[in-house]
């Protein structure tokens, strides 16, 4: 295993005001890493210093060997860093087929197969049904599923899923989840937030706790015993 994504005691303002005071994080290439902690605690704000669009005044970043802390954000996403964004991100006035292949990137990881029209189609099948479809007309769940798809068009070597079944139905979240199991088995590497834990905790191999913006917990979901539960995520 390589290491893929390295975070060392990351600093993040908002302005005036602090909001990242020391996050480590890394991810091997393969690996489902968790990004956890309550409301407010920083994870999407980790999530926008690793894509470029908040910049860290402290601390290291390093993406597939390449310092990235400086780096503008498209630069970041040319490197392998494919980011499903919180809401919904897609252009409604594109067709379903249209919004996949104005995302589509060269596949540049040797280790990975190549994620074309096909691919997307067949990890999500409703999408297949709504090609010709402006995004416009889709459900929430089937947006969530084309934003998906759009990320993965770009070939990452990193797929960053912010809460990506929040705000779904059942049924809608379980076919996500299949999907996100499905892309471990291939290989791909993820950095998922989500409070779904049931779902979560299973498929991943390493969880990383923020408490106040900073990580208090950097460990196997084994090992994230009851009171660790308790004391961080409040459960
Ligand atoms: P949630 O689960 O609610 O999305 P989170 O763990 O993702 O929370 P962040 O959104 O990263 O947390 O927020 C971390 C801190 O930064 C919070 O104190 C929040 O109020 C603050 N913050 C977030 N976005 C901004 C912003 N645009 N401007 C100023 N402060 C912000």
């Amino acid at each position: 295993m390589s290491l893929l994504l390295e975070l060392n005691a990351i600093e993040t303002f908002y302005g005036q005001s602090q909001a990242l005071f020391g996050v480590d994080l890394s991810i091997q290439q393969g690996q489902i890493v968790a990004l956890m902690g309550r409301n407010g605690m920083g994870k999407t704000t980790t999530i926008r210093s690793i894509c470029g669009m908040s910049k860290i005044s402290a601390g290291a970043m390093y993406f597939a060997g390449v310092d990235i802390a400086t780096l503008a954000s498209h630069k970041i996403g040319r490197l392998g860093v494919g980011l499903v964004p919180e809401g919904r991100r897609c252009f409604s006035n594109l067709t379903v087929t249209e919004n996949l292949l104005v995302a589509a990137r060269e596949n540049t990881n040797n280790d990975l197969a190549t994620w074309d029209l096909s691919r997307v189609e067949a990890l999500f099948p409703r999408l297949a049904e709504r090609r010709e479809q402006s995004a416009a007309t889709l459900s929430g769940g089937e947006q969530q599923m084309l934003t998906i798809g759009r990320a993965l068009m770009t070939n990452p070597k990193l797929l960053i899923l912010d809460e990506a079944t929040e705000g779904l139905a059942p049924v809608v979240r379980q076919e996500i989840w299949q999907a996100i199991k499905r892309l471990k088995k291939e290989g791909q590497s993820i950095l998922i937030v989500d409070k779904t834990l049931k779902e979560l905790l299973p498929i991943v191999d390493h969880c990383v706790i923020l408490e106040r913006g900073k990580t208090v917990f950097n460990g196997a979901p084994g090992a994230m015993d009851s009171h660790i539960q308790q004391q961080f995520l409040g459960i």
